[in-house]
């Protein structure tokens, strides 16, 4: 079996560890501090014990999961012998780029280095590797034990071989891989973010207020969810930097961010996170917020 190593251990990081031990890898699971850690492992835990009482886990599973996890606090320590390191650390090119130098520095030379990034190009953080063939995009949806999709992002020297034993990888986790080239948000957000975004536009324009537009894509594109909650789940700071990316790196006017999203941001108005967004989260309820206000 091969050893894996999972850098960050926030909402993608622990999910991702999840499914590669409950598939019987052994995974170093990576955070800057132990307190991280402990609140990534009893989170595994807790959605394992959901799992159970569901009755698509044994007891024992749970217990050997849990078994095949083990913490670390140092990359160089936690990559040493990893076979596939899957990075999941906050979303920053500098941080990332450096997380990779360290990578390049620490794991073995033979290792696969996978990123989860949702909108950072793939080819740039290969670059400052001494293996670009051997970095891709391993982009797992949130909640990951949940979500079956898996985008496999191809860098520009990214081989043929790494492509194949990430995909064949991602459906031994129970996964549908899905081979996409290195683009500004890849095949997701490029055309998720646009939706939301015109979405925010027909808010902005008057077209129609919040629920009257998430109805009319939840019932009549049978959506599980209309785009103004998606955001506010997604947060909407990373939706508006995710179409920061997309309007420089695709140089096209239709992805500049609507003048509501970031005027919302600006005014920490952030979705679920930050209690309101579109909807208003603070009492655990989905009660609307007068969107109106901030239209102009
Ligand atoms: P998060 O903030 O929940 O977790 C990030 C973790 O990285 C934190 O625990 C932080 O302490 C840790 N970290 C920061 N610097 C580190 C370092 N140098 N070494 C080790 N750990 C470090 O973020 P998240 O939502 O889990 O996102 C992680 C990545 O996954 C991002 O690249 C994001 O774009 C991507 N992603 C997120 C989602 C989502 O829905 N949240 C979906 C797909 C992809």
């Amino acid at each position: 079996m091969m050893n894996v190593a999972v850098i960050g251990s926030g909402t993608m990081g622990n999910g991702i560890a999840h499914v590669f031990a409950q598939h019987g890898f052994p995974v170093s699971l990576i955070d800057i501090n132990q307190p991280a850690l402990d609140k990534a492992l009893a989170t595994i835990s807790k959605n394992l014990d959901r799992q159970v009482a569901k009755g698509t886990l044994s007891d024992t599973a749970k217990t050997d999961t849990l078994g095949r996890l083990t913490t670390f606090t140092s990359v160089a320590e936690g990559v040493k012998n990893a076979d596939l390191v899957v990075e999941a650390a906050t979303e920053n090119v500098e941080l990332k780029l450096n997380i990779f130098r360290e990578l390049d520095q620490h794991a073995p030379a033979q290792a696969i280095l996978a990123s989860n990034t949702s909108s950072i190009s793939i080819t740039k953080i290969a670059a400052v590797t001494r293996r670009p063939a051997q970095v891709i995009g391993m982009h797992f949806m949130n909640p990951v034990p949940v979500m079956k999709l898996v985008e496999v992002i191809r860098g520009y020297a990214t081989s043929d071989e790494v492509t194949e034993r990430v995909m064949e990888l991602s459906r031994q986790l129970g996964k549908t891989p899905t081979e996409v080239n290195d683009y500004p948000g890849f095949v997701a957000n490029r055309i998720l973010m646009p939706m939301i975004n015109e979405a925010i536009y027909s808010l902005y324009e008057g077209v129609a207020g919040v629920e009257e537009i998430d109805t009319v894509m939840k019932l009549g594109m049978a959506h599980p969810m209309g785009p103004l909650q998606l955001a506010d789940f997604i947060g909407l700071d990373v939706c508006l930097a995710i179409l920061r990316v997309l309007h420089e790196g695709l140089g096209n006017q239709k992805y500049a961010p609507c003048p509501l999203l970031v005027n919302m941001v600006m005014a920490g108005r952030l979705g679920v996170k930050s209690g309101e967004g579109f909807y208003s989260w603070g009492h655990g309820t989905k009660d609307l917020v007068l969107a109106e206000r901030f239209q102009k």
